[in-house]
């Protein structure tokens, strides 16, 4: 993964201010990352407002959560072409002490191979 400008000059004025993790509140140490609210490849961008501070273990855990959830997605694009119909599902999922909400697939026997 390649890292642009503004997102090294923002993860930095980011770590400066030596903030708590934003997901289960751990005390800033130097393995501190910055962690993208919405993720790159969804269209999230560089900038403040979408860096939080986060620990390593619950950016971690974000990140395999985001594989699962586009997995999901292309589960779900796979079906309508092939003429199956799936209902998108609101599901929430916990990270830290924040816990989120999305949208997916409802599709029972396809997620156990993929979680
Ligand atoms: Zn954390």
């Amino acid at each position: 993964m390649s890292y642009s400008n503004e997102y090294r000059k923002n993860r930095a004025a980011l770590m400066e201010l030596k903030l708590p993790c934003y997901w289960c509140n751990t005390p800033w140490t130097p393995k501190f990352q910055a962690d993208h609210l919405v993720e790159k490849d969804a269209g999230g961008d560089d900038t403040p407002s979408n860096l939080v501070s986060s620990c390593a273990k619950c950016n971690q855990q974000r990140g395999q959560k985001y594989k699962t959830r586009k997995e999901n997605a292309r589960i779900v694009a796979r079906n309508k072409a092939a003429g199956l119909t799936t209902s998108p599902a609101r599901t929430k999922e916990k990270t830290g002490n924040k816990t989120e909400t999305f949208f997916e697939s409802t599709l029972s026997t396809d997620r156990k191979s993929v979680v």
